[in-house]
């Protein structure tokens, strides 16, 4: 159990504060989902109940370690401000000594919210001085940046190995709910993954074929599977050089029990564009169309498995749900999940973005805010930004 912010004493303290502000602006620079702010709001306002003083960095987009305006935390800074009823600051940099003079007039409940960290390429080269330069402008790190906690970065790895350490609410609800599902589930427990690429889930496949009851496969992978097992997949993506793979791990949940649902039928195009028709093929394709969807026969199957669990984890459309014609099988389980009485854990970008096209996901056990982060804790993997933080024993 890590050390969270409830463990530790942060009064009259610069706390220095790594999250995930990576929100996506339109043109203008205004924020068009706040949903990675909002998440972080709790954990802001304790430390300011708390009296520290609140050092926050984060990266926005991809500024490929060189100053660019288009990547500025500035909207942030000025959303904060009306949330925060003020008693927040903007400094144009992230470290220096104008920096770390700022860090040092800040009062108790007062926020310091430094520029994007990734204006800096030695960032993301967890950069030994870089973290250093991090660290003189804090007193205690606290890591609630889930989104990043699979990467060895200096504002997250490098800084947290210099001070004094713990991690905030939203890293240890994501921690708690991930695992809760993964190590303990109520069974049954089913796993509905979908997706382009077969070769991003392989970890998270050779998990869940130690951990659940179903595994329901869709979207583009689906087609290597079939492929693997003697279908006819016409033009339907497939990750040739993983049929070997995909057959082991057939094999693996046989042995372990483990049943593994494949789609029976699918809406199919000619062509790979929005506007294409979607022709329903049973069993196997013909030669001149890819599967771009899960059929009608296929989404009873697996609403039946979904129906019978009582943990379910979700990640990866079933189908080109970006496309009208193939957005159904998506949708679908979309509002199964939103129904789902038992623990629901969803992640992934698409996944999410599906199931606010149907519904607020306010009741669901846990919906992730971190892509490739929930990913490495689905599949088992340990996290650096996680591991980094000390242990709750070691107080
Ligand atoms: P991933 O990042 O691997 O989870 O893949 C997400 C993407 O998979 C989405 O953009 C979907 O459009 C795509 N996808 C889902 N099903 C299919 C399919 N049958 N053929 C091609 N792409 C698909």
């Amino acid at each position: 159990m890590k050390r969270t912010i409830k463990d530790i004493d942060v009064n009259n303290k610069r706390v220095l504060l790594r999250v995930d502000f990576n929100v996506p602006l339109n043109e203008s620079g205004e924020i068009t989902d706040d949903t990675r702010i909002r998440l972080e709001l709790p954990t802001i306002r304790y430390l300011l109940q708390h009296n520290a003083k609140v050092i926050i960095c984060s990266h926005l987009g991809r500024p490929d370690g060189e100053k660019n305006p288009k990547y500025s935390l500035l909207p942030v800074a000025k959303y904060l401000v009306k949330e925060l009823l003020g008693r927040v600051f903007f400094v144009s940099d992230c470290i220096g000594e104008e920096v770390e003079a700022k860090t040092k007039l800040l009062k108790p409940g007062e926020v310091l919210l430094l520029e994007n960290v990734r204006f800096y390429k030695e960032e993301e080269n967890n950069d030994p001085l870089f973290a250093k330069k991090l660290s003189k402008l804090a007193d205690i790190y606290v890591d609630d940046a889930f989104g990043t906690a699979h990467r060895k970065h200096a504002s997250n790895y490098g800084v947290a190995s210099l001070l004094p350490n713990a991690v905030g609410f939203l890293m240890g609800k994501e921690i708690n709910a991930i695992k809760s599902v993964i190590d303990n589930p109520t069974r049954p427990f089913v796993a509905i993954l979908g997706g382009a690429k077969v070769s991003d889930k392989i970890p998270l496949l050779n998990n869940f074929v130690k951990k659940c009851d179903t595994i329901l496969i869709g979207g583009g992978m689906a087609y290597t599977f079939l492929k693997a097992l003697g279908h006819s997949v016409g033009n339907s993506l497939v990750d040739d050089d993983k049929i070997e793979i995909a057959n082991q791990i057939m094999e693996k949940a046989k042995e372990n029990n483990v049943k593994v649902v494949l789609p029976v039928d699918f809406l199919c195009a000619k062509d790979f564009s929005p506007n294409a028709k979607a022709k329903k093929f049973k069993g196997d394709i013909p030669d001149s169309y890819q599967g771009l969807d899960i059929g009608p026969k296929t989404i009873k199957l697996f609403k039946n498995e979904i129906m019978n669990a009582n943990s379910l984890i979700w990640n990866g459309p079933l189908g080109v749900f970006e496309f009208k014609n193939f957005s159904k099988g998506t949708i679908k389980i979309a509002k199964l999940v939103l129904k789902f009485k038992g623990k629901a854990v969803v992640g992934g970008g698409d996944s999410v973005s599906a199931i606010k096209k149907v519904g607020s996901t306010d009741k669901i056990y846990h919906v992730s805010s971190g892509g490739g982060a929930s990913l490495k804790l689905m599949a088992g993997e340990k996290l650096p930004g996680v591991e980094i933080i000390q242990d709750l024993e070691e107080k």
